[in-house]
């Protein structure tokens, strides 16, 4: 037995000082938090975390390009639309599904208390065209430079609207509120210095900035959409476009190899980035009584979601064990939490479902990208509780219609959303303007925003791990075993 401990321990290493890792940051960050540590003394502190998400960062572009390319290029046409199409629906599914979960427990315990209807011009008037931010999901689609697509996300600014109302602290009367800011900042010469942030405290001496277009974050959907057709064409190029294709399969496998040896400073980074979180967090026993709830009724979705309803779905449409499964990927989960980035943990995905659950690599390196770009459960489920909390809080009483928008805008807000910390926090826009509800209420919600991120990012890496596998399983009959040069679908129709 004692053999079989030092086995365990030996094959799951990495996975253990993982966890430890996690434990460690907890305590380290609570030890600390009594020091009073400056925020110079907290910055230095949170360098080693810093670079492990650098790090991370720095493999999505090179991993997500070359996996998109060589993967569509290995399928032939009938093949990869079948795929694709079916990835696709699956994924749109599983997130519907996720926010009809939110809705059904937001209804159940109801966070944000009583609700009365209370048909005030105020509450019905619509604040701000959220055909906007519909519009930025689709601009992001098609970017107009390829290169700065690599490093930004089009945003249409919504300035005046986000700067809090007065009544904003007085309607959650236990509840601590902060306030967000969100704003421009110009130089003197008219260029974006900063162009479109999130902050706590109002900026100083920023010169507000109202019209549209400005952008942050890398575009990942827009990469992943030119890669994606990239990887089509050359497939059907056939022998012309294979000098490309050797070069992005060489590319796939080289970016692997850097992953294997980064993963070897994770738990050393974790410590260090779950710390800094902690030092950085509000003060825990300043949330208010619903707040508390609105918290309790999101995890407590994702809980059902992403430990009941999708292993089970894995379940039924494999017939194989989704708690095996899970344990293959524990590793992506755990980088996930610490992150609080689908896209940073992408890499370590890849390489979960490559190595620990043996998942063909040309259905992961179609389904995964494409799942940390477009498929949120998590953040679906959260931005539908969210919405509809604030209407609770502001004694709005929605109806059915309004409802079932919420339902398609979260799900289309959580398809905009980029896989970066918080980025549902930003689109959730998109829900909050579509039932006219006060987009300066996100303030409400923003205290425990970090935390929740964290579990709603790990449903989001655990709703694109466990597709891979469901459309292995279901495409198994079209690939040939092996032989990742042949490109074959056996049975396209
Ligand atoms: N942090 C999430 C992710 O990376 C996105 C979000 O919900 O904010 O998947």
């Amino acid at each position: 037995l004692p053999l079989r401990g030092v086995n365990v321990c030996k094959q799951n290493g990495l996975l253990i000082l993982s966890v430890l890792a996690v434990v460690i940051g907890c305590l380290l960050g609570f030890f600390l938090r009594g020091k009073q540590l400056s925020e110079q003394e907290v910055k230095y502190f949170q360098f080693p975390g810093e670079l492990l998400m650098r790090m991370l960062k720095m493999l999505i572009l090179p991993l997500v390009v070359s996996s998109l390319m060589s993967g569509l290029a290995a399928l032939d046409a009938k093949c990869s639309s079948r795929l694709g199409i079916m990835t696709i629906s699956y994924y749109l599914w599983t997130t519907f599904v996720a926010v009809v979960v939110g809705i059904v427990m937001v209804y159940i315990i109801h966070p944000g208390g009583a609700a009365q209807k209370e048909d005030s011009e105020d509450s019905k008037k619509p604040m701000t065209s959220s055909a906007d931010a519909l519009l930025d999901l689709i601009r992001n689609m098609f970017p107009a430079n390829l290169v700065q697509a690599t490093f930004q996300q089009y945003r249409t600014q919504r300035v005046p609207e986000l700067i809090p109302k007065p009544t904003v602290a007085q309607l959650l009367d236990e509840t601590t509120t902060r306030r967000v800011y969100i704003y421009g900042i110009q130089d003197d010469n008219g260029t974006d210095v900063q162009n479109f942030s999130l902050d706590l405290t109002p900026p100083p001496d920023v010169i507000m900035k109202t019209s549209p277009g400005t952008s942050e974050g890398m575009n990942v959907l827009g990469i992943v959409i030119f890669s994606a057709t990239m990887g089509i064409m050359l497939g059907r190029m056939g022998p012309n476009g294979s000098a490309l294709v050797n070069f992005c399969q060489s590319l796939n496998e080289a970016v692997l190899k850097i992953v294997a040896i980064v993963i070897w400073y994770f738990p050393f980074g974790i410590v260090f980035l779950v710390a800094g979180k902690i030092l950085e967090m509000d003060d825990p026993s300043a949330m208010g009584k619903k707040l508390g709830f609105y918290a309790i009724t999101v995890v407590m979705g994702l809980v059902l979601h992403g430990l009941f309803i999708l292993p089970a779905m894995y379940f039924f449409i494999t017939k194989k064990s989704p708690i095996v499964y899970i344990r293959g990927i524990l590793q992506a989960l755990l980088i996930s939490l610490a992150t609080s980035s689908s896209s940073a943990t992408l890499p370590i995905t890849f390489k979960c479902l490559l190595e620990n659950n043996h998942i063909d690599r040309r259905i992961i390196r179609f389904v995964l990208p494409v799942g940390a770009t477009i498929n949120m459960d998590g953040t679906a489920l959260y931005e539908a509780v969210a919405a509809i909390f604030i209407a609770q809080v502001n004694n709005y009483e929605l109806d059915f219609g309004q409802i079932i928008t919420i339902s398609i805008t979260a799900t289309a807000a959580s398809i905009g959303a980029a896989g970066i910390p918080q980025a549902g926090l930003v689109t959730m826009v998109i829900v909050l303007t579509s039932v006219g509800l006060p987009t300066d209420d996100i303030t409400l919600i923003i205290a425990v925003d970090w935390a929740l991120d964290r579990f709603r990012t790990m449903v989001n890496v655990m709703g694109d791990a466990l597709a891979t596998g469901i459309m292995a399983h279901i495409c198994r009959k079209d690939f040939v075993k092996e032989g990742e040069q042949v490109r074959e679908c056996k049975n396209p129709s």
